[in-house]
C-alpha cells in the first residue's frame, strides 16, 4: 500500500486524537477537512465535496472554509450540535524547514462558545455536569462567557431533571451512575436537544475534584461555600473543571462565581409548567413574542436580560428576599424622573460580562476593548444615580460597582478609537502610549516624507517634471517615467519593469531607504500586537471586579424593568409571607390583557387557603376563559416570587414551593406517547410530588377517555389533592364536567367557581367572570354553534343530545364511602400483642386446624 503524505500523516496524527470532533486544519489561507469530516461538513454547510491527493490511490474527499469566515461555519455546525477542533499553523510557512507546525488551538462545543455571533446575547449559554453514586446527585451548570457558576444535589432524579429544564443546557457531561440513566440522557436529548458527553471516572476523582474546586473558586473551607453535604456535586464540579482545561487553551480564570444553592431555596417549576404558562417561550413556536419574559423584559442591557431570564426560571421562596426585591422596585416606581434617567445610561452600557469573557480567553480584539471601555465609562453615571434611591438592595447593588476608573483609563490611553478587527496588522495603539512604537512609526511615515523629497530632488536632476515614484508589492518603490521622456533617464537607474506607456526603474538609495521603512513597519507590528497582548492581559486580571460592577448593572437593570412595567401596567406591590393565603382582586393576566387590542380584559378575583378554600372546581363551557383564569393566577403568583410587582388591584401570595400544571392536551409523539397516557403520567407526576405548599393548576383532567372513566378519575385526584391527609394543596381545577360541582358538598376544602356566561335562546354571551357555584351545563353544543359548525349538525347534534338525556340516566355524583386499604406492617404491630404472638408460631410444625385457631386468635386480638 503506498505511503500516506507527510501531511497527511500530520493530519491524522491529530485526527486521531480528536476523533469525535471535526477537525478544521488550517492549509494556507482556508482550513480544510478531510474524509467523513469533509463528507459531513459538505453536507451540513453546503459546500462542494473536491478531493486531494493524500499518497494513496483513491484522493481524500476534501472541502473547505476561508480562514477569514470561518467563524460563521462553525457557529452554524455548533448549533447542530457539532464540536469542532481548530488546528492552526502554528510557525510561520515561509520559515518553517519541511512541514509547518500544526497544533490545536481551540475546540468548540455548543456549551463552550464564546464568540458573540454564536451566542444569544438575552440568553445564558450553560455546559453543564451531573455525576451520581448510589449515596446522592450532583449537578452544576457554567456559562463560561460570563463566568457564571451554578451547582446542586440531591438524591432524586426528578430534581435534577428541573434542574436541567430550569438551566436549559446545550451540552452536558455524564459521569458515574448519570451515564446510565435513562430517565435523564432522555430528557436531555428528546426534551433539551442537549449534546450528551460521557465522561471517563478519572474525571470525577473524589481527591482531584476537591483540589480542583478549591484552587477555581478560591475556596478554602467547603462548609463556607455550601458544598458541605454535597460530595457528588464536588465531584460533578471537578469533573466539569477537568472537561474545561482539556477542551479550552484559554484561561479559566473567568470561571470563578460559584453559586451554590438547595433544593428548596427557590420555588421549582418543572419543564412542563414552564411550557405550559409560557414563562419565556411560547408553546406552539417557541417565540419570546407572547411570554410572560416579553411582558417584562423591559431591561435595557443584555447582562439585565440575562439575569431576568434567571431570575424568571428560579423565582424565589424566601419573603424576605423577595421583599427586599420590592422594596427596591418600590422606591424606582416612586420616582419616575430619577428613574428615567437610571433607565437612559442604562441602554448605553454594553455587554461588560461577556467582553471581559473574551478578554480573558483571549479572543477580545481592538474593538472589544474600545466597547468595554466604553461600558465602564457608563459606570459613574450609573452609581450616582442608583444612589439618589434609599431602598436597601438598591443601595447594596451601587456599593458592589467598581467603577473600574483604571481599566478605563488604560484602555483609553493605550488604544486607538476604531482600532482594526484584526491584531497583527498594526495600527491598534494610540500615538504617545510607547515611544518603541512612536520612534518606529515615525521612522515609517518619515520614510514616506522622504520619498517624496527623493521625487523632487529627481525631478529637478532628470529634468522630468512628471517623474513619479510609487509602490507595489512585487517590486516594492519604483520611479516611473514616461515613454516620452525616456532620453533624459540617466544612467544609475535600473529598469525593472516595461509597460505600455512608461518604464519602471530602482535606485540604490530607493532600495535602502525601502527596507528601513518596510522593516520599520513590520517590527511596529509586531511590537504592537505584544503590547495588545499584554494590555490585555493586564486588564483580564482584573475580571473578577468586572464581573462584580457588572452583576450589580444586571440587578440595577432588572429592578428598573420591573419598575418600568408596573408603572406602564398599572401594576400593584404584592403582600408575599408565609402563609397560605393567595387572595387577589381583581387579577388579570399579564400577557392576554396585553394582547387583547380591541376589548378590554376582565379582571377577577381569587382565594386559595389550606383551610376551607384549597381546591376551587372551575367550571363554564369552552371558550369561557377557564385557563386564562387558572394560567393567570399561576403567573401573578410567579411574578410575586420573583420580586415583580403583580396586575391586579391587590394580592396577597403565601409562597408556593412548587407551581404544577397539566393543562392540554398534547400528544408526545418523540416519546412515542398518547394523548391520555401524556396526561396521565403528568398527573401521576403532580400527585407523586406536590406538597401542601405547592400550587396545582389541573385543566380538564380525563378528558382523553370515556365519560364514566374520565369522572371518576377527576373526581378521585380531586379527592386526593384536597386531602390534608395526603397532599392539601392549593389547586385549581377546571373540568367540564359539571357533575363534579357536587364534590363541594362531599369534600371539604373543596369550592366551587364557573365563569359566567349568558344564555340567551340558543346563543351563549361569554361574561368572561368567575362567579361562585357551578354550571349547570357544558354549552358544547352552543360553542360548536359560534364556532360555525353547520346549522345542520348543531341541529343533528341537539337531537342526539336530547335523545340521549331522555334514554340514559344521568350520572350521578353521590357520596362513595373510601375503600380502606388494610396497611399492615410489621412495624406497625411491632410490639403490640399480635405481632408477639405471630413471631411465636412455628408454622412449619402447625396442622391446618392449629394453623387456623392460630388465625382465629389472632383476629379476636386485633
Ligand atoms: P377551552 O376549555 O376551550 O380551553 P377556556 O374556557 O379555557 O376554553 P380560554 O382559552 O381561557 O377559555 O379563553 C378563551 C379566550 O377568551 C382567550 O383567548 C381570551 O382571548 C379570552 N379571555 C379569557 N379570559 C378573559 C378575560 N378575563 N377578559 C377578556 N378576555 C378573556
Amino acid at each position: 500500500m503506498a505511503e500516506l503524505t507527510p501531511m497527511m500523516k500530520q493530519y491524522f496524527e491529530i485526527k486521531n486524537q480528536n476523533k469525535d470532533y471535526i477537525l478544521f486544519y488550517r492549509l494556507g489561507d482556508f482550513y480544510e477537512m478531510f474524509f467523513d469530516d469533509a463528507k459531513l461538513a459538505s453536507r451540513e454547510l453546503e459546500l462542494t465535496l473536491t478531493g486531494r491527493d493524500c499518497g494513496q490511490e483513491e484522493r481524500a474527499p476534501m472541502c473547505g472554509v476561508p480562514y477569514h469566515s470561518a467563524e460563521s461555519y462553525i457557529a452554524k455546525l455548533v448549533g447542530k450540535g457539532y464540536k469542532i477542533a481548530i488546528c492552526e499553523q502554528v510557525e510561520d510557512p515561509k520559515l518553517a524547514k519541511g512541514l509547518v507546525k500544526r497544533e490545536i488551538v481551540r475546540r468548540v462545543t455548543p456549551g463552550t462558545v464564546t464568540e458573540a455571533s454564536m451566542l444569544d446575547e438575552q440568553r445564558n449559554n450553560f455546559l453543564g455536569c451531573v455525576f451520581a453514586d448510589q449515596s446522592g446527585i450532583g449537578i452544576c451548570f457554567a456559562d463560561i462567557s460570563t463566568g457564571d457558576v451554578y451547582a446542586t444535589g440531591s438524591s432524586d432524579w426528578t430534581d435534577i431533571l428541573s434542574e436541567c429544564g430550569s438551566f436549559v443546557p446545550r451540552e452536558v457531561l455524564v459521569g458515574g451512575a448519570a451515564a446510565g440513566s435513562n430517565v435523564l440522557l432522555s430528557f436531555l436529548q428528546d426534551r433539551l436537544s442537549a449534546l450528551i458527553e460521557p465522561m471517563p471516572e478519572e474525571y470525577f476523582d473524589a481527591q482531584q475534584a476537591a483540589e480542583r474546586v478549591m484552587h477555581q473558586f478560591q475556596i478554602e473551607d467547603f462548609g463556607a461555600a455550601g458544598l458541605t453535604d454535597l460530595p457528588q456535586t464536588v465531584q460533578c464540579l471537578g469533573g466539569l473543571l477537568a472537561y474545561l482545561e482539556q477542551t479550552q487553551a484559554a484561561s479559566l480564570a473567568g470561571l470563578n462565581h460559584l453559586q451554590v444553592h438547595h433544593q428548596g431555596q427557590y420555588m421549582e417549576i418543572d419543564l412542563i409548567a414552564r411550557r405550559n404558562l409560557e414563562l419565556c417561550e411560547t408553546m406552539r413556536t417557541g417565540e419570546k413574542s407572547g411570554t410572560l419574559l416579553w411582558v417584562l423584559d423591559q431591561t435595557r442591557t443584555a447582562m439585565g436580560s440575562r439575569l431576568l431570564r434567571q431570575w424568571m426560571e428560579r423565582p424565589l421562596y424566601n419573603p424576605l428576599q423577595i421583599v427586599r426585591r420590592q422594596q427596591a422596585v418600590s422606591a424606582l416606581c416612586e420616582d419616575v424622573i430619577a428613574r428615567s434617567a437610571l433607565t437612559d445610561v442604562l441602554r448605553k452600557v454594553l455587554d461588560m460580562e461577556r467582553l471581559i469573557g473574551r478578554v480573558v480567553s483571549g479572543a477580545a480584539n481592538g474593538r472589544d476593548l474600545r466597547s468595554l471601555s466604553s461600558a465602564i465609562a457608563c459606570l459613574p453615571e450609573i452609581h450616582a444615580q442608583a444612589s439618589l434611591f434609599g431602598a436597601a438592595y438598591l443601595r447594596e447593588l451601587t456599593s458592589q460597582i467598581d467603577l473600574l476608573e483604571d481599566i478605563h483609563l488604560l484602555i483609553e490611553q493605550s488604544i486607538v478609537e476604531e482600532p482594526p478587527v484584526t491584531l497583527r496588522e498594526g495600527g491598534l495603539i494610540r500615538p504617545g502610549y510607547s515611544q518603541e512604537i512612536d520612534t518606529l512609526r515615525d521612522l515609517s511615515t518619515g520614510g514616506q516624507g522622504e520619498i517624496a523629497a527623493i521625487e523632487q530632488r529627481e525631478r529637478e536632476s532628470t529634468g522630468i517634471s512628471k517623474l513619479k515614484i510609487g509602490y507595489n508589492r512585487v517590486f516594492g518603490y519604483y520611479i516611473e517615467v514616461s515613454k516620452t521622456n525616456l532620453g533624459l533617464v540617466p544612467p544609475h537607474y535600473i529598469r525593472k519593469q516595461t509597460l505600455a506607456n512608461c518604464e519602471r526603474y530602482i535606485t540604490e538609495e530607493l532600495k535602502q531607504l525601502e527596507s528601513t521603512v518596510l522593516g520599520a513597519q513590520e517590527r511596529m507590528k509586531a511590537l504592537e500586537y505584544d503590547m495588545f497582548i499584554r494590555i490585555r492581559d493586564q486588564i483580564g486580571a482584573e475580571v473578577h471586579r468586572v464581573q462584580r460592577s457588572a452583576q450589580a448593572v444586571a440587578a440595577i437593570d432588572v429592578l428598573c424593568a420591573f419598575a418600568n412595567v408596573a408603572c406602564d401596567n398599572h401594576y400593584i406591590c404584592p403582600t408575599v409571607d408565609f402563609s397560605d393565603r393567595i387572595e387577589i382582586r381583581d387579577g388579570r393576566h399579564p400577557v392576554v390583557e396585553k394582547m387583547l387590542k380591541d376589548s378590554l380584559f376582565i379582571p377577577n378575583d381569587t382565594v386559595l387557603d389550606r383551610g376551607e378554600n384549597r381546591v376551587a372546581i372551575i367550571t363554564g363551557p369552552n371558550m369561557a376563559g377557564k385557563s386564562t383564569y387558572m394560567r393567570q393566577v399561576a403567573l401573578i403568583t410567579i411574578m410575586a416570587q420573583i420580586g415583580s410587582f403583580v396586575p391586579a388591584t391587590s394580592a396577597h401570595i403565601g409562597v408556593v414551593d412548587r407551581v404544577f400544571t397539566r393543562v392540554g392536551a398534547s400528544d408526545d409523539l418523540a416519546s412515542g406517547q398518547s394523548t391520555f397516557m401524556v396526561e396521565m403520567s403528568e398527573v401521576a407526576e403532580i400527585l407523586k410530588y406536590a406538597t401542601k405548599s405547592s400550587l396545582l393548576i389541573l385543566d380538564e383532567i380525563g378528558r382523553g377517555t370515556s365519560t364514566y372513566d374520565g369522572m371518576s378519575i377527576a373526581r378521585a385526584v380531586v379527592e386526593y389533592v384536597a386531602d390534608k391527609r395526603k397532599i392539601g394543596a392549593r389547586a385549581l381545577f377546571a373540568t367540564h364536567y359539571h357533575e363534579l360541582t357536587v364534590l363541594e358538598d362531599l369534600v371539604s376544602g373543596v369550592k366551587n367557581y364557573n365563569i359566567a356566561v349568558k344564555k340567551r335562546g340558543d346563543d351563549i354571551t361569554f361574561l368572561r367572570k368567575i362567579v361562585r357555584g357551578g354550571a349547570d351545563d357544558s354549552y358544547g353544543i352552543e360553542v360548536a354553534k359560534l364556532a360555525g359548525v353547520p346549522n345542520t349538525v348543531i341541529k343533528r347534534a341537539k337531537a342526539v343530545l336530547a335523545d340521549l338525556e331522555a334514554t340514559m340516566p344521568k350520572p350521578e355524583v353521590r357520596a362513595i364511602a373510601e375503600e380502606s386499604v388494610p396497611q399492615l406492617t410489621m412495624d406497625a404491630l411491632s410490639g403490640d400483642a399480635v405481632a408477639e404472638r405471630l413471631r411465636a408460631l412455628q408454622v412449619d410444625t402447625m396442622t391446618p386446624i392449629e394453623a387456623l385457631n392460630a388465625l382465629y386468635e389472632l383476629k379476636k386480638l386485633l
